[in-house]
C-alpha cells in the first residue's frame, strides 16, 4: 500500500506499458467543446500525454517514503497544475460535497467510492478527515467550494446544458468536478472514473483540465426492461446508473398494454411498479423519464367491435381509431398509465410496428388513422402535464403499407402548424430494415421541415449482434446517416438497449449524442481502457477480433490466444464486471 500523496512532473517521458490508449485525451481532442480550444488547453493535451507516460513508469517504482516526500515537495514548488498527476493511497482522498448535496451528487459519490474500493482495495477518507487531496463535486448552486472555484472562470460560466468541467488546483490540493446540472455532475464523475488509473492500493489521477458539454439535450436509452429482468431489479438499477456515468440523461420504457388483460390485471400493476422503481433510479441520477406508447395499443380484453382491420405487425386486439368510441377509450387508457407513473418528461407517440389499421377510414394511416388518435391524445397529455415534451414518431410510415408518401403530409402539416404540445419528430434509423430504412431524400425532407428531431435506432442495428460483438463498419454507416440530419435540429434519441446484447452499441450512441463527430475507434479505446484497465490494448485487440466485420483467416485462433492472454493478465476487478462474462461467452461462440 502506498502512503502519502505522490505528484509527478508531466514533462518526464518514457515508454511506459499499460493503459496504452488514453481515452480522455483522444476524446478531449475531438470533443466539440474542445475543437476550438484555447492555447492553454492544447498545451494541456501535450502535457497530459507526457504525464501519462511518466506517471506509469514512476508508479512501477514507487515504494519509498523518500521518493514520495520528494514528489510531495514538487507540488509546492511546481506551480503549474496542468503538469501534474497525482496518486493517492488508502484514506488519502476525500470527496467533498456541498452542504446540501442533491440526490444525484450523493449517489455518484457513493458509486465513485465503490468503484475505487473494488478496483484498488482503497477506502476514501471519511468525513472530516484531513487529507492532502480533496475531490470537490457539485454545481455552483450546491457546493460553496465549487462556487468559489468557478468565480471568474469563463469556461465554467459558459458551460452548455449538462456540461461539466474537471480541473485541479494543486496549490489547494483540490480536484473539482463542476457540473452545470445533476446530469452534468454525474457525467463529469463518470469521465473522471474513466480517466483514473487503478492499481492495488493506488489510485492515479491524471492532470485534468477538461471542459465538455453535450451536443444534444435528449441522450436517452430505451431500456428493454422485460419480465425476465424483474427478478433482478438491482442489476437493472445498477445498469441505469452506469449509463448515466456514460452521459445518458434519459430513460424510456414502452408500456405495452397488449400484454395484459386490462389495467387492473395484477401483472400490469406489477410492471408499472417496476417501471416506477427504475424511473426513480434514473431520476436519482439526474436523468429524465421517457415513455413510448403505441397510439392504438389496447389491452387483450379490448371490445371486439373496436378492433382494427388487420395490418402487418399489429395484433388484432388493437383499436381502430375510426370506430366510434375508440379514441375516447384509447385516451382513457393512456391517461391511466401516465397517471400511474411519476412525471414523464418525454412522451413518444408511436405509429406502427406494432400499430396501425388497414380499414378504409384509417387509410392512409399517417394523416388519417394515426392523426385521428395522435392529435387528441397529445392534447390530453399536454393538458395533464404541460411540461412533458411530446414527440411524434414516424417509424415505418415511409412504407407503402402505411400510406406510401402520406407521411410527408403529416410532417409538412405539423411543421407548419406547430401545436403547443409538439416537440418534434422522431425518425427511424434502420438502413437494413426492409420497411423502415430511410433514404437520403427522406432525410432531406425532414431537414427542410425544420422541426426538431430525435432518432429511434432499429433494434437490429448491429445485425449479428449477439453477446458483446461490435461492428465498426456498420456504425460508421449509421453515423454518416445520422450526421445527414441538420445538427441544429437533431436533439438526441433512444437507442434500444438490452444490456448484454447492446452495451457497446449503447456507449457508442451515447458518445454520438455528446459529440456527433467522435470516431468509433476513440469510443472503443475508451471502453477498453475503462473495462480492461492496464490490459486495455489487448482488450481492444480482442474487441476487434470479435467485430462482425473481422475477416482475419486466423480469427478463431487469435481470439483463443488473446482471451487466454487476458485471462492470465487482467486484474481481478476486470473479471468481476458482468461484461467480462459476456465477452468470454462471445469468444466461446466463435472459437
Ligand atoms: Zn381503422
Amino acid at each position: 500500500m502506498v502512503s502519502g500523496i505522490i505528484i509527478w512532473n508531466g514533462r518526464r517521458r518514457s515508454s511506459a506499458r499499460g493503459y496504452p490508449s488514453d481515452p480522455g485525451l483522444q476524446c478531449g481532442a475531438v470533443a466539440p467543446s474542445c475543437q476550438a480550444k484555447s492555447e492553454r488547453e492544447m498545451r494541456y493535451v501535450e502535457h497530459a500525454k507526457s504525464f501519462l507516460l511518466a506517471s506509469l513508469v514512476l508508479l512501477a517504482g514507487v515504494n519509498s517514503v523518500a521518493g514520495e516526500t520528494a514528489m510531495m515537495s514538487s507540488v509546492q514548488t511546481a506551480g503549474n497544475p496542468q503538469n501534474e498527476g497525482i496518486a493517492v493511497g488508502d484514506a488519502e482522498l476525500a470527496v467533498v460535497l456541498g452542504a446540501k448535496p442533491s440526490p444525484a451528487e450523493k449517489r455518484v459519490a457513493v458509486l465513485l467510492t465503490e468503484r475505487i474500493k473494488n478496483r484498488t482495495g482503497m477506502a476514501l477518507a471519511g468525513p472530516g478527515g484531513k487529507t492532502e487531496l480533496r475531490l470537490v463535486i457539485g454545481t455552483v448552486a450546491s457546493n460553496e467550494k465549487i462556487k468559489a472555484f468557478s468565480a471568474g472562470r469563463k469556461d465554467i460560466a459558459s458551460l452548455g446544458a449538462d456540461g461539466y468541467c474537471i480541473a485541479s488546483d494543486a496549490g489547494k490540493g483540490e480536484l473539482y468536478v463542476v457540473g452545470q446540472s445533476d446530469s452534468g455532475v454525474v457525467a463529469g464523475v463518470g469521465r473522471l472514473m474513466r480517466e483514473m488509473r487503478y492499481t492495488p492500493g493506488k489510485l492515479e489521477l491524471p492532470p485534468l483540465q477538461i471542459t465538455e458539454a453535450p451536443q444534444m439535450p435528449n441522450r436517452g436509452m430505451y431500456l428493454w426492461a422485460r419480465k425476465h429482468f424483474f427478478g433482478k431489479p438491482d442489476q437493472v438499477d445498477r445498469y441505469i446508473e452506469e449509463l448515466a456515468l456514460w452521459g445518458c440523461n434519459a430513460l424510456a420504457f414502452w408500456f405495452e398494454m397488449g400484454m395484459f388483460k386490462s389495467f387492473d390485471d395484477p401483472e400490469a400493476r406489477h410492471w408499472l411498479a417496476m417501471y416506477r422503481r427504475f424511473y426513480q433510479t434514473a431520476r436519482r441520477m439526474g436523468m429524465k423519464t421517457g415513455l413510448i406508447m403505441v397510439v392504438n395499443d389496447a389491452y387483450k380484453s379490448s371490445p371486439e367491435k373496436l378492433h382494427i382491420s388487420p395490418i402487418i405487425g399489429c395484433p388484432k386486439h388493437y383499436l381502430c381509431p375510426s370506430k366510434p368510441g375508440s379514441v375516447r377509450q384509447i385516451i382513457a387508457w393512456q391517461e391511466q398509465v401516465l397517471k400511474a407513473l411519476p412525471r414523464i418528461d418525454i412522451y413518444n407517440l408511436f405509429p406502427a410496428d406494432p400499430g396501425g389499421c388497414a380499414c378504409s377510414d384509417c387509410t392512409p394511416w399517417p394523416t388519417r388513422g394515426y392523426w385521428r388518435i395522435a392529435k387528441p391524445l397529445a392534447e390530453r397529455i399536454h393538458q395533464i402535464s404541460p411540461k412533458t415534451e411530446i414527440w411524434v414518431d414516424t417509424w415505418h410510415l415511409n412504407h407503402k403499407t402505411f400510406g406510401g408518401k402520406d407521411w410527408k403530409n403529416l410532417v409538412a402539416s405539423l411543421a407548419k402548424d406547430r401545436p403547443a404540445w409538439f416537440a418534434g419528430f422522431e425518425v427511424g434509423l434502420a438502413p437494413h430494415h426492409r420497411f423502415a430504412a430511410m433514404s437520403a431524400e427522406e432525410r432531406k425532407y425532414y431537414n427542410e421541415a425544420k422541426a426538431p428531431l430525435m432518432v429511434f435506432p432499429d433494434i437490429s442495428m448491429w445485425r449479428n449482434h449477439r453477446g458483446m460483438l461490435v461492428n465498426r463498419e456498420y456504425w460508421k454507416s449509421l453515423q454518416a446517416e445520422l450526421n445527414d440530419y441538420s445538427p441544429e435540429l437533431m436533439k438526441g434519441g433512444w437507442p434500444y438497449s438490452e444490456r448484454w446484447n447492446t452495451d457497446i452499441a449503447s456507449v457508442v450512441f451515447l458518445s454520438w449524442f455528446w459529440n456527433s463527430k467522435k470516431t468509433v475507434e476513440t469510443v472503443l479505446d475508451e471502453y477498453a481502457s475503462f473495462y480492461f484497465g492496464p490490459e486495455a490494448k489487448t482488450g481492444r485487440e480482442l474487441l476487434n477480433l470479435l467485430d462482425d466485420a473481422c475477416k482475419d483467416p486466423e480469427r478463431r485462433e487469435k481470439i483463443r490466444e488473446t482471451l487466454a492472454k487476458l485471462e492470465s493478465s487482467v486484474p481481478a476487478w476486470v473479471k468481476k464486471d458482468w461484461r467480462w462474462d459476456e465477452i468470454v461467452k462471445s469468444c466461446r461462440r466463435l472459437k
